[in-house]
C-alpha cells in the first residue's frame, strides 16, 4: 500500500494581483483533496468533515501568490497526472535498468524514436560544451494520462520518464 499522504512544502511564489501560481489549480484536480472547484459557481473551495461533505468554505484569495483567485479554471491541454497516478507510474518502473528488462515487462514500443531527446550542457568551470541524443522508447498505453518514455542510454540502459497526455483545449 502506498502512503498517500504527503506534505506539500511549496516555495512561497512571488505575490500576485491574479492567482495564477497553479497551486490550487493542481490541487483541485486531485481526487479527494480538500481544495476543490465547483463548476456553477466557478469557484474554488475548501471542502471539510467527513469525505468533505460537511460543507465548503469558499476560497477568494490564494493562500499560495496572495492572489485574487481566478474567475474560471484555465482550460489545460494536457491531461492531470494525479499524486497517485505519479506513484503507480514510479512503481512500474522499478528494478528497470536496460531495455531488456523495458521490453519484457511491457512488450514491444508502441513507438521508437531515434535521436527523440536532445541535451545541450553548457560549458562550465572551463569544460567544454557537449551534447547528448537519447533514443526513446515510447509506451502510450501504461497510464490513461501518461506517456511513459525511456530514453535509452549508454550499454542499453533506460532511464524512466513520463509526460502528460495532450487532450487539446477543449477539455477542462
Ligand atoms: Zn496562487
Amino acid at each position: 500500500m502506498i502512503s498517500n499522504s504527503s506534505i506539500a512544502r511549496i516555495m512561497p511564489p512571488a505575490r500576485k494581483n491574479v492567482c495564477d501560481c497553479g497551486v490550487l489549480e493542481n490541487a483541485s484536480k486531485e481526487p479527494d483533496h480538500a481544495i476543490r472547484w465547483d463548476e456553477r459557481s466557478n469557484e474554488y473551495y475548501i471542502a471539510y468533515g467527513k469525505n468533505g461533505q460537511d460543507g465548503r468554505m469558499a476560497v477568494y484569495y490564494c493562500p499560495f501568490c496572495g492572489g485574487r483567485t481566478p474567475k474560471s479554471r484555465s482550460p489545460s491541454l494536457f491531461a492531470h497526472v494525479t499524486k497517485q497516478e505519479e506513484w503507480r507510474i514510479t512503481e512500474l518502473f522499478r528494478g528497470i535498468r536496460i531495455v531488456a528488462d523495458v521490453i519484457a515487462r511491457f512488450g514491444p514500443p508502441d513507438e521508437e524514436r531515434e535521436n527523440a531527446v536532445l541535451i545541450r550542457r553548457p560549458s562550465r568551470e572551463g569544460k567544454p560544451e557537449r551534447g547528448e541524443v537519447f533514443r526513446v522508447l515510447v509506451y502510450k498505453n501504461l497510464s490513461a494520462v501518461a506517456n511513459v518514455e525511456f530514453q535509452v542510454g549508454d550499454s542499453d540502459s533506460v532511464r524512466g520518464t513520463w509526460s502528460q497526455k495532450y487532450i487539446g483545449d477543449h477539455a477542462g
